[in-house]
């Protein structure tokens, strides 16, 4: 989306140190010549399609659809981008921009691990040394991708201050560009940041909302009645409602997550009751959960993607100008709409990309069968099969586990004798 100086209204600008202003005017510049240079777009849709297998189908999901004897249900398949999940998009796109840029090193910051687990795939891919925030307790929710990340050469920085979270693995990235920005790009995962990064990762993800238009064209002759997404930082939902703000008829709906209740770390609600209000934080103004004081607030999600405390000033925004509508969902209905995911349409969902699915359940119902709705599935669930297991109750889970764990201290008491 294109913004006067960054901002989106009242939201997004560019609050940064100074020592910061060269590197963030270089990356401004470099970013406005990419977009206008064919070599460049010619070099991003070839990633694109040979290292992440765009592009994604639209997949019509025929049984749900007859379940709920409402509207068609359609996914965006976000999920079967290589690493998958949608962050890989973007990553690609900025990957790409950095080596334009003569730098050698990328720092990102990650909360379900998938923007980690892009950006250290992209940087073995092109070459780039790579050094991973991640909170403490998302590194003990996520670990597959912590292991993978540092099999790729990356290195990986436990963040223990504050909640242990994604914010602080932000604050943490933030400080170490600070002293780094000669030879590092500060590579965000979100559509959140100070400018231009809203802008760009929109852009980059933006190719998800545009084959959705052609597809929806082709598979069924017209454009979708209606798109859901879910909302943490906000990229994938940007990603898919860009190319659809013109068309006032289609309505756009944001999910935010519920959590387990309405008390302050339970939930991670911003927009969709008021609850988060206006701050700057992160280099950006937009909604924050944070107290009189502007101490930026816990959050809580059972997806780790979602579990974040501001949100992009585009969503911002839009939800501001009702161009979008907010809504929410909590874990429990999350579970439901994974299971429902899995068990009528053989398709293992993020548990954030659930979020979407739980809304538009509860909504498709209420349509007619002429109306077509699109869901983007921001990711795959490979990756939550712990907390789903936990959830779920999955007894044999543990015992697997245990087993596993004894043949790991096994196999080392052998070795070392
Ligand atoms: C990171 C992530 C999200 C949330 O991030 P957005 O920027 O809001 O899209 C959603 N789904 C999946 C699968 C993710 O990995």
């Amino acid at each position: 989306m294109k913004s006067q100086q960054g901002y989106y209204g009242q939201y997004g600008g560019s609050y940064i140190p100074e020592i910061l202003y060269t590197s963030q005017q270089q990356i401004l510049n470099a970013f406005e010549e990419a977009k206008n240079d064919p070599t460049f777009i010619q070099e991003l849709h070839k990633q694109w399609q040979q290292f992440s297998g765009r592009p994604t189908p639209l997949t019509h999901c025929e049984n749900l659809s007859n379940h709920f004897g409402g509207a068609k249900i359609y996914l965006k398949r976000e999920d079967l981008n290589h690493s998958g999940a949608h962050k890989m998009n973007n990553v690609i796109g900025q990957g790409l921009l950095v080596k334009r840029m003569g730098k050698s090193r990328v720092i990102a910051e990650t909360g379900a691990g998938q923007h980690g687990i892009a950006t250290a795939l992209v940087a073995a891919r092109l070459g780039l040394e790579c050094t991973i925030y991640m909170g403490k307790k998302d590194i003990a929710r996520q670990y597959p991708n912590v292991f993978w990340m540092k099999q790729l050469g990356a290195t990986v920085v436990s963040v223990n201050t504050g909640s242990q979270t994604l914010k602080d693995a932000l604050d943490e990235a933030l400080r170490d560009w600070s002293s780094s920005h000669d030879t590092s790009h500060y590579l965000i995962g979100t559509a959140c940041g100070c400018a231009p990064f809203p802008e760009m990762v929109s852009y980059f993800q933006s190719v998800i909302g545009k084959e959705v238009r052609e597809q929806s064209q082709i598979q069924f002759n017209a454009l979708p009645n209606k798109l859901y997404a879910c909302v943490g930082g906000g990229s994938n939902a940007i990603g898919l409602f860009e190319n659809f703000i013109a068309d006032k008829q289609i309505e756009m709906i944001g999910v935010e997550a519920a959590g387990k209740g309405a008390k302050i770390g339970e939930h991670s609600i911003r927009l969709s009751h008021g609850l988060g209000s206006k701050g700057i934080a992160q280099g950006f103004s937009s909604i924050f959960l944070q107290n009189e004081s502007g101490q930026l607030q816990d959050t809580h999600s059972i997806a780790a993607g979602l579990d974040y405390v501001g949100v992009s000033p585009i969503i911002a925004h839009l939800a501001e100008t009702q161009r979008i509508r907010m809504t929410y969902a909590t874990d429990e209905e999350v579970l439901q709409a994974c299971s429902l995911l899995l068990t009528k349409e053989g398709i293992i969902p993020a548990l954030e990309s659930s979020h979407a699915l739980a809304a538009a359940f509860r909504e498709a119902k209420q349509l007619s069968n002429k109306e077509n709705i699109v869901i983007n599935l921001s990711g795959r669930g490979d990756k939550d099969i712990f907390n789903v297991a936990k959830a779920f109750q999955d007894e044999e889970f543990v015992p697997f586990i245990q087993e596993y764990v004894k043949d790991f201290y096994q196999d080392k008491t052998t070795q070392q004798t």
